[in-house]
Parts: structure tokens; C-alpha cells; sequence
């Protein structure tokens, strides 16, 4: 029978055509339909088999690549192109069973699920076309890593000889400044008594300066060493903040204080880091204390699942919210040595070591009331030199 085209009306065969759709009846099977040389027959359904065969296999590999390569770029578009690839595959397999298996209807269906499919993934591709052009090739990633790593081999070359001059430096100076402080106190023991008050408030203000250098020296010198261990063992945060505050029981029994401590976890890091951290809070709270009231201090852990967060309280003189990225900053402090003695590298300290595990730190202030410091650190802390130690650049599952 002849096609009469606007076939999409007649709803009578499109009922009977899905009603009947795995009928095989109205046809005969194709090998009896017309005349098939057996050679003829067989070339034609290998070669739609080794098609399938293929096809089916295409989509099975890229799902393993979907699944396996965590984080591909438009994986969607990837999932569609393989339904259309499974798709054509089927309409080949059909057209081999139909030697057997005159099932022309569900042919028809298949095909035009293909030709739905195969418009879907035109449309992606033009879609994603733009977006893909700007995804990197390997080759460009490689390039762009090599750029990388060159940079990161400077700038830790650059970083340790700047860690290295600091250090230098900073015991260099040590060796003079303790003779001056040496012929100082000399001077004044062997000829006190012949100086004028004038003289010895000169020599008293020579001292002074000489240990404030050497403050001054110790704490770069502390800065300049953290981060430089990076083999960790556990640390008892409740036992080392016992030590800090043992250390410093005579300013906790000056400013009255009153201390807090909630139960603190045990991290898998170096002590004097961790150290040089809790160390630079608590003194902190002890010294930028308000004069009418007793210090008051908390230092509190929180379990985040990933980390911990600290939070360490005083009821102090507080920060205006302008400064709270400054003091952050090495030698940056809010108020003059007379007022509050101090160097200004203890936050700048805390802040490397906590950049350097991989944490945050930041504040919470009232000015006149107190301030809070908050500060997360990673369960696992994974320096940049652990990774370059253990983690491969192409690692498909981590
Ligand atoms: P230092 O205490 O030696 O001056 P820090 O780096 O520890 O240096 O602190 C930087 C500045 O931040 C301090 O000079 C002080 O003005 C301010 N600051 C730090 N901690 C507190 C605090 N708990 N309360 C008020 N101000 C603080």
C-alpha cells in the first residue's frame, strides 16, 4: 500500500502501531523477502553485528571513564553522546535480527528514538561547543603545570633564602648585642658609684633598648622557624595549653585572671608551631586587659567534623573591626610600647602557622568589652611539601 504522508493524523494507526508492536505477522522475515545469496545475507548481519558490538562497546567505556575520572568537564554531554552511540548500535542489531525477526514496528521506534537522541546531542554539542573550545587540553594543562612548577621551585627557593637570611640575621645578631648588654652591666657594676644619676639613667635606657632587641630577635627568630618541621607527631593541646599557663602564672596571678579551659583535642602536628600559637592568644588576653577588671579568659574546641575550631575569649580593651586585618600583619600594633609591651610578630606567628596548616584565623571584637579569636585547624594536616611527598598530580580517585 501506498504512504499517504501527513501520517501523524491518523490516529487509528498510531494506536495500532504501539498496540501491536512487537507483531511480526504483516511481514515476512527479510531473509525470505526478496533474494539473499547465503554470502550476500551473512556479509550484511556480521557486518550490523560487528557494528553493535562496537557501538554497545563505545558507551560502556565511556561510563567506566565518567565513573573512574572523578570531575570531568560536562559530563551530561558525555552521558548523551553515549545513549546516542547505544542507540545506533540497537538500530543495527535490529536490522540483523530482522533476517529472523521481521519486527519492523519496534525498528521504526528505535530509529526515531535515535533521530530524538542524535538532535539532543547536536544541540549540546553546539551548546557546549564554546564552553568545551575553552577547556585545556592535555598538552596546554602540562604546559600550564610546567609554568607552575618553575614558579613554585622560585618561589621556595626565594623563601628559603629569605627564611634562611632571617635566620641568620637574626642569630647573627644576637653574639654583639649580648656583648654590649655584658659591657653594659660591666660598666655600671665597676663604675656606678663615680656616675651622676644622668649617666645611669643613660645606661639604664641602653639595657632597656639591648633587651627589647633581644625580645625582638627571639620572636623572629621563632617566626622565621615555623612551618620548617613537617614531620608531626600527636600533641595534647590540654597538656601544652597546662605548660603555657604554668610558664606564665605570675602574669595570670598579676591580672587576677580567671581561665577557662574546655577539653582540647590531641592533633597530629608540630608542637612548637601549635606552641607559638596558644602562646601568643593567651598572653595576649592576659596583657590587653582593661586595669579596673579581672581578666577573664576562655579557650574553648569545637569538633567540625574535617577540623577543629578553637576559640579563645577575653574580657579585655578589644579591636576596632578596621584593625582586625592589620595586626595580622608582622610588626603591626595598635598601641605604643609604653602602654602595652610587645613586638608585634605574635599574631603575624600564629597566622603562618595556621596559613601553613591549611586553617583560618580571624576575630571577633567589641571595643572596651573584649575579643574573641577563632582559629580552625584541619583533623589532617596536609602541608604543601606532604603533598609533593605523597600525592600524584594525575590521582584519579582522591
Ligand atoms: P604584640 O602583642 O607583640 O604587640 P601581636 O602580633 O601579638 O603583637 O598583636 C598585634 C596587635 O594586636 C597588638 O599590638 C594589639 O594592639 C592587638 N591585639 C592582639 N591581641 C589582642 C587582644 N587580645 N586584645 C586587644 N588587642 C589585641
Amino acid at each position: 500500500m501506498a504512504a499517504s504522508f501527513p501520517f501523524l493524523w491518523h490516529m487509528d494507526q498510531i494506536l495500532d502501531f504501539f498496540r501491536r508492536l512487537t507483531d511480526t505477522s504483516d511481514w515476512p522475515a527479510r531473509w525470505f523477502c526478496g533474494r539473499w545469496s547465503d554470502f550476500h545475507g551473512w556479509l550484511y548481519i556480521v557486518s550490523d553485528l560487528t557494528i553493535w558490538l562496537a557501538y554497545m562497546a563505545i558507551p560502556l567505556i565511556l561510563i567506566r571513564f565518567i565513573i573512574l575520572k572523578k570531575g570531568i568537564p560536562l559530563p551530561s554531554v558525555f552521558l548523551l553522546f553515549g545513549t546516542f552511540i547505544m542507540l545506533c548500535g540497537a538500530t543495527h542489531l535490529l536490522d540483523a535480527l530482522m533476517f529472523w525477526w521481521p519486527a519492523y514496528r519496534l525498528a521504526a521506534l528505535v530509529k526515531l528514538l535515535t533521530g530524538v537522541v542524535s538532535v539532543a546531542t547536536v544541540i549540546a554539542l553546539v551548546r557546549y561547543f564554546n564552553e568545551a573550545i575553552g577547556l585545556r587540553t592535555s598538552r596546554e594543562f602540562e604546559r600550564e603545570l610546567l609554568f607552575r612548577q618553575q614558579a613554585v621551585q622560585e618561589l621556595s627557593r626565594s623563601n628559603q633564602e629569605l627564611q634562611q637570611f632571617a635566620y641568620v640575621a637574626s642569630h647573627d645578631l644576637q653574639s654583639p648585642l649580648k656583648t654590649i648588654v655584658n659591657y653594659l652591666t660591666l660598666f655600671e657594676s665597676k663604675y656606678g658609684e663615680q656616675l651622676d644619676t644622668d649617666a645611669r639613667r643613660m645606661i639604664d635606657t641602653s639595657t632597656a633598648a639591648a633587651d627589647r632587641m633581644r625580645t625582638l630577635i627571639n620572636d623572629l627568630l621563632d617566626f622565621s622557624r615555623v612551618g620548617s618541621v613537617v614531620e608531626y607527631k600527636p600533641v595534647d593541646l590540654n597538656e601544652l595549653v597546662a605548660e603555657i599557663l604554668n610558664e606564665h602564672q605570675e602574669d595570670i596571678r598579676l591580672s587576677d585572671a580567671t581561665i577557662e579551659l574546655g577539653p582540647l583535642p590531641t592533633l597530629m602536628a608540630h608542637r612548637t608551631d601549635l606552641k607559638q600559637v596558644f602562646q601568643n592568644l593567651i598572653t595576649n588576653g592576659l596583657k590587653y586587659r582593661r586595669t579596673d577588671v579581672a581578666v577573664r579568659l576562655s579557650i574553648q574546641a569545637v569538633d567540625e567534623g574535617s577540623a577543629h575550631r578553637f576559640v579563645i575569649a577575653d574580657n579585655g580593651i578589644g579591636i576596632e573591626p578596621q584593625h582586625y586585618d592589620r595586626i595580622f600583619q608582622i610588626f603591626q600594633r595598635l598601641h605604643g610600647r609604653s602602654t602595652y609591651p610587645g613586638t608585634g610578630i605574635g599574631l603575624a606567628t600564629c597566622k603562618k602557622v595556621i596559613d601553613i596548616y591549611g586553617g583560618k584565623i580571624w576575630l571577633d571584637s567589641m571595643p572596651g568589652a573584649g575579643t574573641t579569636f577563632y582559629l580552625t585547624i584541619p583533623k589532617k594536616i596536609k602541608t604543601v611539601q606532604h603533598y609533593a611527598q605523597t600525592d600524584s598530580l594525575h590521582s584519579v580517585s582522591r
